[in-house]
């Protein structure tokens, strides 16, 4: 599988000169299997771009974790979605208040939006999940609610023996330490055991977190001994908090590098998520921890 992201800001676009290496786009990242097909996971800004990048008639899959602004914005600037030859199948969140369709359609609707959902010429249907596990060409996708603000899913994404689990929006614990905790009361912990890649919340730094407990996402050494506790073999940092520059999050990378040392992993292998930055990954039989 290959990564690529599009958007890796959390919360609001944040673009600037402080800005342009990890960049400002919200969330957005590409997952292209090695079938061929691929999963677009969220439609924050960066999806604008990405959908520029697209073929002429693209089938398009679309998960996304829950209906926060920063992760659907960019829907109604979706290049696709203005083309009749296009097929977009959009996967969310269900909840009892109203359906996919009609929550999406809040944001793409007047007064917010000059056109409709059912004005856009694209072919689109949406897909309340559950169902919580479902194959999208060669790949299962399993979904799993996570803790956060509202209805919100993390993805588990298998293609033969390679795995990629996305959470961008997460606080794993609350009032508790992470390291001891059994795994039953960890949000999040199956859906990400094991995983070759975890893209995961770190929205704070350390210092920053104890005043945004219960905000729904994570500091940086929650956000690593979640990681750790799964057995993830490789961490992308993601959804960086709108004052963040690129010199804060560059002295980020430094202290998250220590810290998953620290936890008896190897340092290269954890990154901060970088708009632009792509990834290739493979699967290992290996467990966790063992040296390749
Ligand atoms: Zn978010
Ligand atoms: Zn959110």
């Amino acid at each position: 599988m290959k990564i690529r992201v599009w958007g890796a800001r959390g919360s609001v676009p944040a673009p600037g000169p402080e800005m342009v290496r990890y960049g400002g786009n919200t969330s957005s990242v590409q997952l292209l299997l090695d079938s061929g097909e691929q999963l677009l996971l969220d439609s924050g800004t960066g999806i604008r771009t990405l959908g520029l990048s697209l073929a002429a008639a693209p089938r398009v899959n679309i998960l996304l974790t829950h209906l926060h602004l920063d992760h659907i914005q960019g829907l109604m600037f979706f290049p696709p979605c203005f083309r009749s030859d296009a097929e977009i199948a959009i996967w969310g969140p269900a909840s009892p208040e109203a359906s996919l369709e009609d929550r999406i359609a809040r944001y793409i609707s007047a007064p917010l939006s000059p056109v409709e959902v059912r004005e856009l010429p694209c072919s689109v249907s949406f897909r309340d999940t559950p169902p919580s596990r479902w194959r999208i060409g060669s790949a299962t996708v399993v979904c799993e609610a996570v803790n956060h603000r509202g209805p919100t899913l993390g993805f588990r994404i298998t293609e033969g023996d390679t795995t990629v689990c996305y959470i961008p929006d997460h606080e794993p614990v609350l009032g508790t330490e992470l390291a001891d905790l059994d795994p039953e009361w960890i949000s999040g912990y199956d859906l990400a055991r094991d995983a070759d890649l975890l893209i995961h919340d770190c929205q704070y730094a350390d210092e920053e977190y104890p005043a945004h407990i219960g905000w729904g996402h994570s500091g940086m050494s929650d956000a690593l001994t979640f990681a750790s506790r799964v057995g993830a073999r490789r961490v992308l940092l993601f959804h960086h908090d709108p004052l963040h520059s690129d010199s804060f999050l560059d002295r980020l990378r430094g202290t998250a590098r220590r810290r998953w040392e620290e936890l008896g992993n190897d340092p290269a292998l954890v990154e901060m998520a970088m708009e632009g930055g792509e990834l290739e990954v493979a699967g290992t039989a290996l467990p966790a921890g063992v040296p390749a």
